[in-house]
């Protein structure tokens, strides 16, 4: 009986790995399918009116060939080649699967094509204006002779073969550069970011122009005049920060540390300002203290002091929802079909971007049934995405209307679980919360064993192993 059981568990571990690595093939070819590669060996050209003879030979390098290009030789572009082996090659050649499984999921969210531009950004003594996506910016480019930072957009055209492109520049891979997302899980997650931004486009505020940011320089802690900017950041950071997450933008810490985030004053607003970008006035008239700052056009705030619907102008917030709706649920795919269920109601300006995509995450959870469940018991993931949201904007969404005023929509009557979450779920959440000035992920993971998204230690099945267990 013993033998058996080794020879039937032996069994299930061959067809998990051979599974995992058809999955793995899948990703592979999939990026093959919908990555088309540029290399651009002096940017300070003009753009050809023929792109195909940029065009880099990617089914070479995924066969594990050289391929004849100063890509692969010029030792500047050392980093780039190495995303492409990445990228293109199965494991035993180099190829990472963790990555390539990330980017085709970011892909699968319009499954279309992709154009990535490689520059050899290194020395230049001027960018030709006829290149897309070669970003400069201040001070990154002024320091390093004109080099890019990545970038990305996307096409407004949809109806094209590809949903947009994305640059990257050999100076920010080459992995002599130090400075911020230097490191190569780093790099990973900022391609990651960018690619997020060719499949969603950017809807700003009506009463925004072009500019998102003020003059006091951009930065993760800070909240932006665009709401739907801020989204469009933490959406972008979500996915790629379940690449790799780096420690020191986990919200909880924030919360814990009662951090400060800051408000750039921009012009157009004054003291009074009613307008929804013009944030100073609004924390004023809120009634959140400002702290003591040097800067003449930042103001600082505690962050346990801003209002639910304020702390959603920093894109930290949107990036720690999104991703821990990801990890609870220990699916990134359930959020690539969200989005593409709320891409429509995402497309109109006038919207939070948003908060139609937080109602199919709702449902979504509504739908969610844990396969590693024991029979007879329900599970009720509606309740999760509102628990997080709840947990990241500071515990402070004591109700419907609250929760209302924090997405800008209400909450018709085919959505009970709202209702359900603060009648009910909400005190269980609370209930495992040691103290109120304490915030710990195992708060969520707690509850979400509670509505049995997530199966502890105790009630799991004994035998055999759950598919999908952690
Ligand atoms: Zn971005």
């Amino acid at each position: 009986m013993k033998r058996f059981l080794l020879i039937i568990s032996g069994l299930i571990a061959f067809a998990a790995t051979v599974s995992a690595q058809t999955a793995a093939e899948a990703n592979r070819q999939y990026i093959l399918e919908k990555m088309v590669f540029y290399y651009v060996d002096n940017p300070a050209t003009a753009k050809p009116a023929d792109l195909s003879t940029l065009e880099i030979n990617k089914v070479a390098i995924g066969n594990g060939e050289d391929i004849a290009s100063p890509l692969w030789t010029n030792a500047n572009n050392e980093g780039l080649k190495s995303l492409l082996i990445q990228l293109l090659r199965p494991a035993s050649q180099g190829g990472n699967v963790n990555l390539q499984r990330n980017i085709r999921n970011v892909l699968l969210i319009t499954d279309k094509k992709v154009y990535v531009y490689l520059y050899n950004d290194f020395a230049n003594a001027a960018k030709h204006a006829s290149w897309p996506v070669y970003c400069t910016t201040t001070g990154y480019e002024t320091a390093h002779s004109n080099a890019s930072w990545p970038c990305a957009s996307c096409f407004t055209d949809r109806t094209l073969e590809a949903t947009g492109h994305i640059g990257l520049g050999a100076f920010f891979f080459n992995a002599s550069r130090t400075g911020d997302w230097a490191t190569a899980n780093d790099k990973g997650a900022v391609t990651i970011h960018e690619l997020v931004h060719t499949q969603l486009p950017l809807k700003l505020e009506p009463t925004l122009t072009v500019s998102m940011y003020g003059t006091g320089g951009h930065s993760f802690s800070e909240m932006i005049p665009s709401r739907n900017s801020a989204f469009n950041e933490g959406i972008a950071n979500a996915f790629g920060f379940r690449y790799y997450f780096p420690n020191n933008l986990q919200m909880s810490s924030w919360f814990n540390n009662n951090v400060q985030l800051t408000v750039d004053n921009l012009s157009g607003c004054s003291a009074t300002s009613t307008q929804p970008h013009c944030l100073q006035a609004r924390l004023a008239a809120a009634g959140v203290a400002t702290q003591p700052t040097t800067s003449t056009v930042l103001k600082r705030y505690n962050i346990r002091d801003v209002p639910a619907n304020l702390i959603t102008y920093c894109e930290n917030t949107t990036t720690n929802i999104l991703f821990m709706y990801m990890s609870q649920f220990r699916s990134d795919l359930m959020l690539v079909r969200d989005v593409k269920r709320a891409a429509t109601d995402m497309g109109v300006a006038s919207n939070y971007t948003f908060a139609p995509l937080f109602k199919e995450m709702v449902k979504s959870g509504l739908n969610y049934h844990n396969p590693g469940l024991r029979s007879g018991l329900r599970t009720h993931g509606q309740h999760m995405p509102l628990a997080i949201l709840d947990y990241y904007t500071g515990y402070k969404l004591t109700n419907k209307a609250a929760l209302e005023q924090v997405l800008g929509v209400t909450w018709d009557a085919s959505y009970p679980a709202v209702d359900e979450y603060f009648a009910n779920k909400r005190s269980v959440l609370l209930g495992f919360r040691p103290n109120a000035t304490t915030w710990q992920v195992r708060n969520l993971d707690q509850f979400a064993e509670h509505i049995n998204v997530k199966t502890s230690e105790s009630t799991r099945p004994s035998a055999p192993a759950a598919p999908g267990g952690r």
